[in-house]
């Protein structure tokens, strides 16, 4: 594979001059296709007689990527305090060393398996009516509410909007729902085959 080095020079099209002509490679902040934002120091080719950025490597685009899926969008629901400890003792299983962090990663899991699921919105309409009919009972102690709130990946929040049209939920309640699964997935079996795959995940996000 060819890898660029800055100041290496090249040959490409240049849009602007419309011609053949000479490149340098050179690091520059190199705006999204959307228009939105700038990505910081990506090499790119660099035409020699206009200064236009005529072609980006392949070495430089995961960066690109990755600043736009970095490109984050809150999640913020209220849940009972109930789920949320769901969540936690769930992380725990997974890392003995997990904290609250973990609640993202491990809900972002879930929504990438319930996604290729096709059985997937009939089990959480489900998980959602038995929730639904568990809430008519009202516990003998108090409860509190608490806001989950965290910084989603796009990727993560299209998903999320795919499954509340495939499963006609509100956010919140499918969001309750999810946890229900991983409530059935992760802390009901003796041996949850999720647990050696969100093993790796810890790791890296705890990395
Ligand atoms: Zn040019």
């Amino acid at each position: 594979m060819k890898f660029y080095e800055a100041g290496e020079k090249s040959k490409a099209i240049c849009a602007h001059c419309k011609t053949l002509v000479t490149t340098t490679f050179q690091y520059r902040d190199v705006p999204f296709d959307d228009g939105e934002g700038v990505v910081k120091d990506i090499l790119v080719a660099v035409c020699d007689v206009c200064n236009a950025v005529v072609a980006i490597p392949a070495q430089s685009t995961p960066a690109i990527r990755r600043a736009r899926e970095t490109a984050e969008v809150t999640l913020e629901v209220s849940l009972s305090a109930r789920d949320l400890q769901v969540l936690d003792l769930a992380a725990l299983r997974i890392d003995s060393a997990a904290t609250a962090r973990f609640r993202k990663p491990l809900i972002a899991h879930f929504l990438r398996r319930l996604e290729n699921d096709p059985d997937a919105p009939n089990r959480l309409a489900e998980i959602n009516k038995r929730i639904a009919s568990a809430r008519k009972v009202p516990s003998l102690v108090p409860v509190p509410r608490k806001r989950l709130s965290c910084k989603i990946a796009p990727v993560t929040d299209a998903r999320l909007h795919q499954l509340m049209q495939t499963t006609s939920l509100k956010k919140s309640d499918l969001i309750k729902a999810i946890i229900g699964e991983i409530e059935e997935k992760l802390l009901l079996p003796d041996a949850p085959p999720d647990l050696p795959v969100l093993r790796d995940v810890a790791a890296v996000v705890n990395a």
